[in-house]
């Protein structure tokens, strides 16, 4: 046996994924962390900047190459979200709707026809995408939706309900809607009264789809937008039904495994720069004619932040690395993982405030603004009760996972 694995960098195990974590730190420092203050202060989300991902072929990463996609994994995904996040986790939410939950969806379960009409436009960043799972009355319980679709005789479905909170539902404050949906919808009711879901690919112009609202005043990700979307007799012809009608259930599970992986990786690129202005502070700040680094209880809040980071840096690229994009299999460790996460980029944030005092309290010093940001973490795409609830169910009937 050679000593190569000990080589191995779990965050960046090949060439091709170092160069792609080089290139995006570049883009962030030249083109994400200028614009993320003000666009955070303005509650605005950059559509310009976003679509020129695009350009840097960011948009679509885990969409195979003849689509106009990069080609890559969920390590890629997990390396984009951390570096983008480290700056302007607002900015990264909008790239993880897209990029996530609608364009890798897409290239999973989309018919070919489906995919080569939509890939090329949603990788370009010609068409930006958002994915409507959340109803007002129905989050966590997403089997309850009441968004429902209908098939006329002449095949096309008509589609009436709400959606809540979704990112990129519209891209600007007028109400413009995203150019596509990935909508689900309930289609039938199942022998033990659940709901059986069937995808939508809902495109911005169609009859009876339009924005409700732009949710204003949110605490923290306030340069993406969120959105209430309106479904009111919206007709979809049947080419735009993504699988078989009531089968929607295995791509939606399947694909709430990335979705978590990435939220996942936000909370670690969070996490990484409140450690690194907290450190940085705490050697430039005096206090009682000392650096306040030489007292036991900044110590305490470097320390534990710097053992929290590597763990969660490791169970977030060992989580990366077994999720193949095609199957599921992975719910363990993408609820448990985000479940560790993204508290503790919260607890990181909040010891970075406090490491930086009254400075560590205004947005100039970014600390702040993450804080805000980590907090959503704890609650979209599966709160912290929804991945201890589902944790103690897989474990139950896969106890041999802890001996494993
Ligand atoms: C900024 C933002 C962006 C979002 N983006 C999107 C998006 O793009 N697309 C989308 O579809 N959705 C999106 N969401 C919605 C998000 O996924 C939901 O808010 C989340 O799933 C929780 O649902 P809820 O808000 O309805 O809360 P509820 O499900 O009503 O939960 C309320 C409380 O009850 C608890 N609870 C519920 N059921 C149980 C249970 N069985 N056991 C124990 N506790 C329970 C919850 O954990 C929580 O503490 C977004 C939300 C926000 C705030």
């Amino acid at each position: 046996m050679t000593d190569d694995w000990r080589a191995l960098d779990i965050a960046n195990p090949t060439d091709e994924h170092s160069m792609l974590r080089e290139m995006v730190r570049g883009f962030v420092t030249d083109e994400v962390e200028p614009q993320a203050l003000e666009y955070n202060r303005d509650e605005k989300f950059n559509s310009d900047l976003f679509r020129s991902l695009g350009n840097a072929g960011l948009l679509g990463i885990s969409v195979p190459t003849e689509f106009g996609g990069g080609g890559m994994d969920a390590t890629a995904v997990a390396i984009i979200n951390e570096e983008l996040s480290y700056s302007d986790p607002a900015f990264c939410l909008a790239y993880l709707a897209h990029d996530q939950l609608m364009v890798n969806n897409l290239a999973q379960n989309g018919s070919q026809e489906q995919k080569s009409r939509i890939l090329p436009k949603v990788c370009s960043g010609e068409w930006i995408a958002c994915m409507a799972m959340s109803e007002p009355d129905h989050g966590t319980d997403v089997l309850g939706m009441e968004t429902s679709a209908v098939q006329r005789d002449d095949g096309c479905w008509v589609i009436n309900g709400r959606k809540m909170w979704i990112t990129n539902g519209s891209i600007d404050d007028e109400g413009t809607p995203a150019d596509v949906v990935w909508l689900y919808a309930r289609t039938g009711t199942d022998e033990k009264g659940r709901a059986e879901i069937t995808t939508f690919l809902v495109e911005s112009g169609t009859e009876g789809f339009s924005v409700g609202q732009k949710i204003f005043d949110k605490l923290g990700m306030r340069a993406s937008n969120t959105a209430e979307l309106v479904f009111q007799d919206c007709v979809v012809p049947p080419e735009n039904v993504v699988g078989s009608p009531g089968e929607s259930m295995i791509h939606m599970m399947r694909n709430l495994e990335l979705e978590r992986l990435g939220l996942a990786a936000m909370a670690l690129g969070i996490t990484r720069r409140c450690l690194s202005i907290m450190n940085r502070y705490a050697s430039e700040r005096e206090a009682f004619g000392r650096s306040i680094r030489d007292f036991g209880q900044i110590q305490r809040h470097i320390g534990e932040s710097w053992a929290e980071y590597r763990a969660m840096r490791a169970y977030v690229y060992d989580t990366a690395r077994q999720i193949d994009l095609s199957k599921s299999g992975n719910r363990l460790d993408s609820d448990g993982v985000k479940l560790f996460g993204t508290t503790i980029s919260k607890n990181v944030a909040d010891r970075a405030i406090q490491v930086l005092g009254g400075y560590g309290y205004v947005g100039e010093y970014v600390v702040e603004r993450l804080w805000r940001d980590a907090k959503l973490l704890e609650i979209g795409g599966g709160t912290l009760e929804g991945h201890q609830k589902n944790i103690t169910r897989d474990l139950s009937s896969d106890a041999d996972a802890i001996e494993r």
